[in-house]
């Protein structure tokens, strides 16, 4: 039977080496390799190697057709000494990869010879905790999840659309949360806006939303912006976000929020409801349409009445705003097919989708000049 030296032998004679000196000297020359760490998450944390990409050998067999989908990847295999990295470019070589070698000597050779390395920022056990079932989708990752930590998203109005994204955001981790609301939570908000409760009526909607998300979430940082937007005051408050989250009920501050994001170059998640139907489109300036492409001027007051005058279903705005949600999520983390161009709608009695093509109007005089991005 064969002992741990027999089987190490065995291995080194079916896959390559290469040096930490052949490594650094073909990175240099700017060859296309990919670097693959597969040390556990406690070495990992006092460096690696500048773009390598973390796999623990407990997941191995598992994950790595996801991070590496092309078989003829060069991949140059690493660990702390250049012995289990020999039998995970083993395990890649039995998987069909055409191009693996393992870096003998591992990272403290590496370290030792003086190259570069970097200390990556990870999840600690508690947001690794939190975050398992994003962690584990190989479209978020724990790079995703990072992503989503940093980012910083702005939602207007803590209303029907923001009490549900205002949730889903916090609960997936967005790392600073603006609410902008300047109304108090009344009695009849409770039929549709599930991020208040009966004992907070009276109390400002930003505040009463910032309460309920720390008790989801207490690493969230929650902007509150207790004040009415106008045009006096939008620029400076958006150009603090990535993504603008709009969940407003009325033109005038959409058109407000869409006319100052298109010169910031602000994504805008633009969701809707009335009565039965909601509407959800993403406008990305430079990529698409933006909101008066859509509607140019707003309809006269009687044709659009608001909430309290025309009613809607209570758990309409809770659907439309899990969609603005989940376009966030999309855009932070870099995953899908965001609604850029599309306008999707949705039908509450008949529990119908539809979508509508919606293109960038070359005449709009918010976005017509913004030059749009060849993009597939
Ligand atoms: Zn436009």
């Amino acid at each position: 039977m064969a002992n741990f030296r027999d089987l190490l032998k065995q291995a080194k004679q079916e896959i390559d080496e290469t040096t930490p000196e052949e490594v650094q000297a073909r990175l240099g020359s700017g060859a296309d390799l990919r670097l693959l760490d597969v040390r556990e998450l406690d070495e990992v944390q006092n460096g690696v190697l500048p773009g390598a990409t973390h796999l623990s050998r407990a997941h191995f067999e598992s994950r790595v057709e996801d991070v590496f989908p092309d078989k003829d990847t060069e991949v140059v295999v690493y660990c702390a000494s250049g012995v289990r990295s020999v039998f995970s470019a083993k395990t890649l070589k039995d998987l069909g990869y055409a191009k693996v070698s393992s870096m003998s000597g591992g990272f403290s050779r590496w370290k030792d010879l003086g190259y570069d390395f970097k200390i990556p920022r990870i999840l600690d056990a508690s947001e690794r905790d939190r975050y398992a079932r994003h962690i584990i989708l190989p479209q978020v990752g724990e790079k995703g999840q990072l992503k989503l930590l940093d980012s910083k998203v702005l939602v207007i109005g803590a209303g029907g659309l923001g009490s549900p994204a205002l949730l889903y955001l916090a609960a997936a981790g967005v790392g600073t949360i603006g609410v902008i609301d300047s109304d108090v939570v009344e009695e009849s908000n409770l039929q549709r806006q599930v991020i208040h409760s009966t004992d907070r009526v009276g109390v400002l909607k930003a505040e009463s939303a910032k309460q309920t998300i720390k008790g989801i979430n207490p690493d969230v940082n929650v902007e509150i912006h207790a004040f009415r937007l106008d045009a006096s005051n939008v620029t400076d408050l958006i150009a603090q976000y990535d993504l603008i989250l709009d969940g407003t009920d009325n033109f005038d501050t959409r058109y407000i929020v869409n006319d100052a994001a298109v010169p910031l170059g602000k994504t805008v998640i633009h969701g809707s409801i009335f009565r039965f139907e909601g509407m959800v489109s993403t406008f990305t300036p430079g990529d698409g349409p933006c909101y008066r492409c859509l509607y140019p001027e707003a309809p006269p007051p009687e044709l659009a009445p608001s909430c309290s005058e025309a009613g809607v279903l209570g758990v309409l705005p809770g659907i439309v705003g899990c969609l603005q949600a989940n376009e966030a999520l999309k855009l932070i983390i870099g995953y899908g097919e965001p609604l850029v161009g599309r306008l999707l709608t949705f039908d509450a009695q008949s529990t119908r989708f539809a979508e509508v093509k919606v293109r960038k109007d070359p005449n709009c005089v918010v976005c017509g000049t913004v030059r749009e991005h060849a993009h597939a």
